[in-house]
């Protein structure tokens, strides 16, 4: 017989509000162990008495097995006296005061409550809003800490006896889950204009898409637009409505069967689209699939994501007569923040919406669709490689090396999020938007003032791009000199190539080469930056090489139509305008004047070294786009063009530091004029660009001796050009870093400027 022991375990991490304690209890009941649990400021804490063989097997369990939604930052065991426990209990949580934890992002209905759902004996079946501790809202639901009913939205619903006494069972699979309900107590669903419910409502809403009408749901973190996907007439319209040209909207089928019709799925693929978090999956559109061209113009990708919650599942139950792809693209007017309330939906969606699906559990924060691609890479276990952090992922902390001083990184203009820090986490919001307006500016506002609220978080240090005018740096500036804070610029692709390695969370004392290509950001000399290579780390960098500045002839309008990029580009190049060129005849005569000007003179024409703005150029150049809706939209048509088969080469000129485009451009117009197919060009382009990525890092290397890349900036979305660059890469023995937690675009930038600012003010 083995003698009893006691021990004490603490643990941290996301461990409360996700079924921890108990799955803790069920343990120790199956080890015969005695002893309590109970959730503390800081996470849980367990004593327990039992044989050593049984508490051994007991921690390396609790390490194991944890619940699907649980996340362990740290598990500490101590020794203590045998306390003489009769039985195992979970036992009152102690005060939470000043104390943290991380709250869980919203979660995919699981496959247990999936099967009640459709179980016609079950109590919840067919209700749109059942969950249990490992799925359903949480983020989006939680007003304040500590994560308890009355500091949710579902505060609002009291619970009927049935749903008490799960929630209250220890060994009930819905004990603690915050937001259980069922169709008792808890929240309803209703179609507008006709009031109908329940399944009623349900119904009407698939006949309205059906035949071809816009139907604003009301969701997690916020409202969707829905439509026919296979219906152009519909997706016009909604394009109109929205004032949203070209820019791909998203889609959700009802599972991989049925996406498998429409695109090509890797393994990868398909586990990443299947996860807890669905994101919308970038997958590769095949040509004969029924969703139509208007979905996605002139992309050879489609974004699609399943169904997430309940109601999206019976919405789209397959036996249904529902179109097999609905466009779900965010619920908001163009450019402005997600609609959140049933009131502003009926105010600012009626325009673009002919009926409304709406339930009565309030959203309490913003949350958009999270957006990824599928990257793989022999070595790495990870292969999402994200584009928008949202849904399913924030706010769960990037786990840094260091422990940080509370700070706040604003992020940037376009795509922002920002991030909080409170020692060792980083708290990268999720996706805000593009602060161009009030209303997005408001909505990062209350975000920041939302997340600081939650983690008791007080920024001691503000963190700001050094463009001046970013809406993003001006909050910074003004709230520090209100608050009396301290602030610190950090450099736009600094910040990029900190982003990168933060999240591998790669030391601070040895220097790395970043090669951090971009559309805009705002360089130490005041010129426009995006083509760098910088030697260096989170303390500091050395811009080794770029790319040869060009005026970009016009600011922003030039950034709105590429032909002025093409044209900017010849004129550097010594290369003559002629009529015959695409990007000549674009322009007016007087344009052409006028731009000419312009460039000889540097008469609003920044000086930029941006790759950007290369794509820009060589997009104009081989016909495949004169002028943009939407940002990068040139890059990534030209992208989706690349011929696969294609080896040739465009070489960019190496005078360091600078890197010439002139070859590259002249090469291009020679093949355009010799009728070269444009998917030829497209490839000749993007080999070009790995190989001199290449060659710039082993020059960098012969130098300084580093032969470790990362590889950052919204360019980097381009996975065609990561297909050519790390392989080049690697067989010249680099090894290569790209992000797998945050956006290579400034959706990740937040993480960098804390990153920098850390290692800058020690
Ligand atoms: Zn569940
Ligand atoms: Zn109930
Ligand atoms: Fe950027």
């Amino acid at each position: 017989m083995n003698e009893a022991r006691g021990l004490s375990i603490q643990i941290t991490g996301v461990v409360q509000g996700v079924g921890f304690r108990p799955f803790v209890y069920a343990t120790a009941c199956n080890l015969a162990l005695r002893g309590w649990v109970r959730n503390t400021n800081s996470g849980v804490e367990i004593a327990v008495d039992g044989s050593a063989a049984a508490l051994e097997r007991f921690v390396v369990r609790l390490k194991g097995d944890v619940p699907p939604l649980a996340r362990i930052d740290q598990l500490q065991v101590a020794e203590i006296e045998v306390n003489g426990f009769e039985a195992f209990e979970i036992v009152a949580s102690s005060e939470t005061g000043q104390g943290f934890q991380p709250v869980s992002p919203d979660v995919s209905i699981c496959p247990d409550c999936l099967a009640e759902l459709f179980d016609p004996t079950d109590r919840r079946f067919r209700y749109p809003f059942i969950n249990c501790t490992n799925c359903g809202p949480r983020y989006t639901i939680i007003s304040d800490m500590p994560y308890d009913r009355p500091a949710t939205t579902m505060a609002d619903f009291m619970m009927c006896a049935d749903c008490a006494s799960e929630y209250s069972d220890p060994g009930d699979r819905r004990f603690h889950a915050q937001p259980v309900a069922c169709p008792v107590c808890g929240p309803q669903i209703w179609f507008e204009p006709d009031g109908q419910r329940g399944e009623q409502a349900l119904q009407a809403t698939r006949r309205l898409l059906r035949d071809g009408k816009i139907v604003a749901i009301k969701g997690l973190g916020g409202f969707h637009l829905a439509c026919d996907a296979h219906d152009s007439k519909v997706v016009q319209r909604l394009r109109a409505y929205k004032q949203r040209a070209d820019k791909p909207f998203a889609v959700m089928m009802p599972d991989v069967e049925a996406v498998r019709r429409h695109c090509w799925v890797s393994e990868a693929e398909r586990s990443l689209l299947e996860s807890r978090e669905r994101p919308i999956v970038i997958l590769r559109h095949r040509p004969d699939s029924s969703v139509a061209e208007a979905v996605a113009p002139q992309q050879a990708t489609l974004g699609v994501m399943l169904p997430y919650t309940p109601l999206h599942a019976l919405l789209l139950e397959r036996q249904l007569d529902i179109p097999e792809a609905l466009v779900m693209t965010s619920g908001n007017p163009s450019d402005e923040p997600l609609v959140m309330s049933n009131q502003a939906a009926q105010s600012r969606l009626s325009p673009l919406a002919d009926a409304f699906l709406l339930h009565d559990r309030q959203i309490e924060i913003r949350c958009d669709d999270t957006v990824a691609s599928v990257y793989q890479r022999p070595d790495e276990a990870a292969s999402i490689y994200p584009l928008r952090r949202a849904r399913g992922y924030a706010p769960f902390p990037i786990r840094l090396p260091w422990e940080m001083p509370p700070m706040l990184g604003a992020g940037a203009e376009l795509k922002n999020a920002f991030c909080l820090t409170r020692e060792h986490h980083a708290f990268l919001s999720q996706h805000i938007g593009d602060l161009e307006n009030y209303e997005t500016l408001r909505s990062y506002e209350t975000g920041i003032a939302h997340l600081e609220r939650l983690f008791r978080i007080k920024p001691e240090v503000l963190v700001h791009d050094l463009h001046p005018d970013y809406l993003a740096t001006r909050y910074v500036l003004d709230r520090a000199a209100s608050e009396g804070l301290a602030t610190l610029g950090v450099q736009h692709h600094h910040a990029h190539l900190s982003a990168c390695i933060a999240e591998h969370a790669y030391p601070a004392d040895r220097p790395i080469i970043g090669v951090i290509f971009d559309g805009t950001g705002y360089g130490t000399d005041g010129t426009i930056w995006g083509g760098e290579f910088l030697l260096g780390s989170y303390s500091g960098f050395e811009r080794t090489h770029w790319l040869k500045p060009i005026p970009l002839p016009g600011g922003d309008t030039a950034v709105r139509h590429p032909w002025r990029q093409a044209l900017a580009w010849l004129h550097t190049a010594g290369i003559h305008w002629e009529e015959r060129m695409l990007c000549v005849q674009a322009a007016s005569d007087r344009a052409l004047d006028a731009l000419e000007q312009q460039i000889e003179h540097g008469i609003n024409a920044p000086l930029t070294s941006s790759i950007g703005r290369l794509f820009d150029a060589i997009a104009s150049l081989a016909g495949v786009r004169q002028s943009v809706s939407y940002e990068a939209q040139a890059a990534i048509e030209l992208e989706a063009l690349v011929d696969g088969q294609e080896e040739g080469v465009y070489h960019f000129t190496l005078k360091d530091p600078v890197i010439d485009a002139a070859p590259v451009i002249a090469g291009l117009l020679r093949d355009y004029t010799a009728n070269c197919a444009v998917g030829t060009l497209a490839a000749r382009f993007h080999n070009g660009l790995a190989v001199m990525v290449r060659d710039v890092c082993q020059s960098i290397r012969r130098q300084h001796g580093i032969d470790v890349v990362a590889l950052s900036g919204g360019v980097w979305q381009n996975t065609t050009l990561l297909d050519r660059a790390i392989p080049l890469l690697e067989s010249a023995g680099f090894k290569v870093f790209i992000h797998r937690q945050v956006p290579a675009n400034d959706g990740g930038l937040a993480l960098g400027q804390v990153a920098v600012a850390h290692h800058s003010l020690r």
